[in-house]
């Protein structure tokens, strides 16, 4: 990989923050965006602005055009059999409340279980949580060990006849564990229970292919994978999503209305009520092409070298507590140092001009289960360097010293 050329694709990689040159490691919250992801959104506004699917007109069509080809670039990227499996969301947010609305309403009856784990992000617990309320829906949570690794053993007992759904994180957002989803899916397809992948953390990092891994649903933002704002996937099989109801009402999600009633349309627009963010689906495609580019196994590779030269560098300050010690992990390390809080630590390498995330990172249960209030978190994108991470690591000795 030629991270000086890769490097050049971000422009701002070289901002200056307080007199330092930006070290940005807070890609797990959001990555930066390529040149040609910027330049896509500007040409598609100056060129080629129209509403999709909605006009016999050159603009619309062409626009209607680009959109779709983005689709099939999605499809081809997870490897779905079919593009209308891929349907546009805001994010992976919002990918996992439509699951769990639609999913619900069709599956789930008073008293059924939906089973996650203690490791999920705020969005795969509370989109739940919500059906607790509304279908009276129980929500069991696969434990994990000291290493912060799920148990399996625990979750196969998790298990009843009841259970509806395993909605699962890929890689853990906090303690970079790579979780072993294809023994997860096999567990639940011999009960015939279906499971969505929360791919937010992964997708950017790894190959996936929904087809080879048999996963159910699988989601991903936009914004994680080096594309914009406001755009995310959810996969989902066609049996599964046919027969699962529309979760927002509008224009394009109809097949004709009436006061007397309403038909729905096909997959995928069934579930893509409005007027969507056609631009940005457009650009998510630019910037999964980008990755393809470059190639995902040279990415995993030159990331995984990354991430243990970090986390070695890091295991060598006294008084760390890295937490997510798996063999098995992907771009993501969190850590505490001594009694120094995590705000701290993060506002003083700022300073510094190095970005690291503090706090609890949309996972409170998680940090609770760990006894602490929040971390300090470096995650890792291909563009980053040793020579960034030796500034991280200077950076946290100087606070350590003036910490005393
Ligand atoms: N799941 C995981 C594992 C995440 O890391 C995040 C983002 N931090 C989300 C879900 C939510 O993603 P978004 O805010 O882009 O919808």
């Amino acid at each position: 990989m030629d991270i000086d050329k890769i490097r050049s694709d971000f422009p701002i990689l070289s901002t200056t923050v307080y007199g330092n040159t930006l070290v940005y490691l807070d890609n797990g919250a959001t990555t930066q965006k390529p040149k040609c992801v910027v330049e896509e959104i500007e040409k598609i506004y100056y060129t080629t602005n129209a509403n999709v699917h909605r006009g016999v007109h050159y603009l619309s069509q062409k626009a209607t055009d680009l959109a779709e080809e983005s689709r099939v670039v999605v499809q081809q990227y997870i490897n779905a059999e079919h593009s209308r499996e891929v349907i546009f969301t805001k994010g992976t947010t919002e990918s996992i409340n439509l699951m769990a609305h639609s999913f619900c309403r069709q599956f789930c009856k008073e008293g059924d279980e939906i089973i996650i784990s203690a490791m999920e992000h705020h969005a795969n617990i509370v989109s739940w949580q919500l059906q607790e309320t509304i279908k009276g829906i129980k929500l069991k949570v696969i434990p994990i060990n000291e290493k912060g690794e799920l148990m399996l053993d625990e979750m196969k007992k998790l298990i009843s006849s009841k259970t509806r759904l395993i909605s699962i994180t890929h890689v853990s957002n906090v303690l970079g564990t790579v979780n072993p989803i294809e023994e997860i899916i096999e567990i639940a397809h011999n009960h015939d229970i279906p499971v969505l992948i929360d791919a937010a953390q992964s997708v950017q990092h790894m190959v996936i292919d929904v087809q080879k891994l048999d996963c159910d649903f699988l989601v991903f933002s936009g914004h994680k994978v080096y594309g914009p704002n406001g755009v995310g996937v959810l996969y989902g099989k066609e049996k599964w999503l046919n027969q699962m109801p529309p979760y927002q009402g509008g224009g394009e999600m109809i097949g004709h209305v009436s006061f007397k009633g309403t038909t729905f349309n096909e997959l995928p627009f069934k579930f893509e009520a409005g007027t969507p963010n056609y631009p940005d689906v457009i650009a998510l495609a630019k910037a999964l092409n980008y990755i393809k580019n470059i190639g995902l196994d040279s990415i995993k590779s030159y990331e995984d070298e990354l991430l243990q030269y970090c986390s070695d560098e890091l295991s060598k300050i006294e008084g760390i507590r890295i937490f997510g010690t798996s063999e098995k992990k992907c771009s993501v390390i969190s850590f505490l140092v001594g009694n120094i809080h995590h705000y701290d630590m993060g506002m003083l390498l700022d300073k510094m001009g190095i970005a690291v995330r503090t706090g609890h990172h949309c996972a409170q249960p998680l940090m609770e289960e760990l006894g602490i209030e929040g971390t300090v978190r470096v995650s890792i994108a291909f563009y980053n360097t040793k020579k960034e991470v030796d500034r991280l690591i200077t950076g946290i000795k100087r606070v350590v010293a003036m910490f005393g």
